[in-house]
């Protein structure tokens, strides 16, 4: 079983949290334990956990690799987008994260995120659970 959440970014770069999504999958699935693997199929966005209560957080993480990894430099692709792809493959396409109770084992901080690297797009996530 593979499901599919449908992402709309608004900015080039954002941070979506989709754990909410993913939680919804994993009730419908009736799931109460097992793993989740969450994957992007894309090439200039990403997937990530990390702080979901203060937002700065997440807009620092984004500050950080605009910093290390400029819109500009001498990149060869001639679409424009190195960058983005650069931050693709540096956070990565994919998590797993653990089912406990029906619900993702997330840190009391922690949040599921879509990585936005060069938006806005329509873009996808596959969410598929192995089950105990
Ligand atoms: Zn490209």
């Amino acid at each position: 079983m593979i499901r599919y959440l449908n992402v709309k970014s608004k900015m080039r770069n954002e941070f979506v949290d989709i754990t909410e999504k993913v939680h919804e999958i994993i009730r419908e699935e009736g799931i109460k334990s097992g793993l989740c693997y969450i994957y992007t199929p894309h090439t200039t966005a990403a997937i990530t956990i990390n702080e979901g209560a203060d937002p700065s957080v997440h807009h620092d993480i984004q500050r950080a690799l605009e910093r290390l990894i400029p819109f500009e430099s001498d990149y060869q692709h001639k679409e424009g987008n190195s960058d983005a792809h650069i931050k693709s493959t540096l956070v990565g396409v994919s998590t797993t994260a653990l089912i406990e109770d029906g619900r993702l084992l997330l840190g009391t901080w922690q949040a599921v995120y879509f990585c936005e690297f060069d938006g806005p797009r329509h873009r996808r996530v596959a969410v598929k659970i192995i089950r105990d």
